[in-house]
């Protein structure tokens, strides 16, 4: 039977390099075996998933040259394919799994587990369910729930015992059930969680093989007990490598762009980056670092895999990159730069220079650092820090504004309106001025004094060359004389 296997990201946020890096030996391994790749989105988080992020993992994918042959935007015959739509299909599945006992209701409020974690805390002990709905009578709890007391759906995890992961790559793995969390499966608003959902899922949607992060093996044996429990029989599970930071850290944006639009926006060449992913974990023999996607596929075999925390080295990136720039043909080469340049940001750019330059060739230099990734803070450093303000509290800041990009919820979109209303709040939230952030942010985003308004320049700057440009600064500043 040909491989049926699956990419299922979260459409939370930008478009991940880890599921491109996962979405690549997903597809590489399907298409060696004429099988079928699937992309199925997990939003059952309704509080971060969103539109448009769902859309920015296809155009990702997309440009990766990743095709997927069935999904939410493509159809197929197993689906919907977006989780939001299966809510259905849960509650049914996981009433059999209440009705054979694996899973039980649980009717604790929101502050009786608040006061249990609490005390698990102050006891040192891992935060976990403590068993308290454990033995209700079935037929009470299914009174209770019928008379519309909320409640949650959890996994019985036996007390005793272990549970084992087969991992394709690293052998089994063995838990102890006693360390196994009572998972909710269905949440009081009648949604599943991961777990449930994806198990169900990978079930339905015919799953072979599971090939995904090694952050999910701790899920392994919730997911190995809910198989039991439905009764089926479960796929070949392959944990790979998650790429890492330099320092061997889990890959993350405090120290690495992690968005592939970063590194689309950045222009490289999707075959260059699909090449400087797959070597990350994927191993051709006789040290061949270069290779294309067809030839990887031709050659996929799980023994030339390794799991060991590949490191995503963005230096190894532009060699790679340098190299295939030079083989290019002159012609492609022109219309490539071309289409970087002035392709998808022209109209922004131009809107954003017409009152300041004088001359058309003026134009160049006054749109440069909209280009590339670091700049130079040279000259600007010593106007960096405010008057009245330290450096401490400068490189504070800015790491505060760097993390509420993130979590605010205006400024996320990286929106002309957003940007403005969230730094607005910032400012006052603590204590500065916009006078003083206002110029501090235009020095750190562009390595300049001057540029076009503020919150248009970081619009067109783009979230990630904005971070990528904030930590240059703060790191500037880390290592300039007091
Ligand atoms: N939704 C999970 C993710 O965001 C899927 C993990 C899996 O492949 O099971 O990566």
């Amino acid at each position: 039977m040909p491989p049926r296997v699956r990419i299922a990201p979260s459409p939370t946020g930008d478009p991940h390099v880890g599921t491109a890096y996962i979405a690549l030996f997903n597809y590489a391994f399907a298409k060696k075996h004429g099988g079928t790749f699937i992309l199925r989105i997990e939003d059952t988080d309704q509080t971060r998933s969103t539109a448009s992020s769902e859309v920015a993992i296809y155009d990702a994918l997309r440009w990766l040259g990743l095709d997927w042959d069935e999904g939410p935007d493509v159809g197929g015959d197993r689906g919907p394919y977006r989780q939001s739509e299966r809510t259905a299909i849960y509650r049914e599945h996981v009433q059999t799994l209440i009705d054979n006992g694996t899973a039980y209701r649980c009717f604790c409020t929101s502050e009786r587990l608040a006061q249990m974690r609490a005390e698990q805390e102050r006891n040192k002990q891992n935060p976990r369910y403590d068993g308290h709905c454990r033995g209700l009578d079935p037929k009470d709890a299914q009174s209770r729930a019928a008379a519309g007391e909320p409640h949650v759906i959890r996994l019985r995890v036996p007390e005793e015992g272990e549970t084992t992961l087969h991992d394709e790559l690293r052998g089994p793995i063995a838990f102890q059930n006693a360390e196994i969390d009572d998972q909710v499966l269905l949440k009081s608003d009648g949604f599943p969680t991961y777990h449930l959902a994806n198990v169900v899922d990978d079930h339905l949607m015919g799953i072979t093989h599971v090939i995904r992060g090694e952050d999910w093996i701790t899920s392994g044996p919730k997911h190995v007990l809910l198989y039991q429990g439905f009764g089926w029989e479960p796929p070949l599970f392959f944990h790979l490598g998650l790429l890492r930071n330099g320092d061997k850290s889990k890959l993350s944006k405090r120290k690495n762009p992690v968005s592939v639009d970063h590194y689309r926006s950045l222009g490289y060449l999707p075959s260059t980056f699909l090449n400087f992913l797959a070597i990350l974990g994927f191993s051709m023999g006789e040290d061949r670092e270069r290779f294309s996607l067809d030839e990887m596929v031709a050659e996929f075999e799980w023994s030339k895999v390794s799991t060991g925390g590949p490191v995503f080295d963005p230096v190894k990136l532009d060699a790679f990159s340098g190299d295939d720039i030079r083989a290019m043909d002159p012609a492609a080469l022109r219309d490539a730069l071309v289409e970087h340049a002035f392709g998808g940001r022209i109209d922004t750019l131009v809107e954003l220079s017409r009152e300041r330059i004088n001359r058309l060739d003026d134009f160049i230099p006054y749109v440069s650092f909209f280009f590339g990734g670091e700049v130079d803070y040279a000259a600007v450093l010593p106007k960096m820090v405010p008057k009245k303000r330290e450096k401490k509290e400068t490189m504070k800041i800015l790491k505060a504004y760097l993390e509420g990009i993130e979590k605010d919820d205006a400024a996320r979109a990286f929106t002309v309106d957003g940007l403005a209303e969230f730094s607005k709040a910032f400012a006052q939230q603590h204590g500065w001025k916009p006078k003083e952030l206002y110029p501090l942010l235009r020095c750190a985003a562009t390595g300049r004094t001057a540029s076009p308004s503020l919150f248009e320049t970081l619009a067109a700057l783009g979230k990630d060359r904005v971070r990528l440009r904030l930590r240059g600064a703060i790191e500037a500043l880390r290592v300039a004389p007091q």
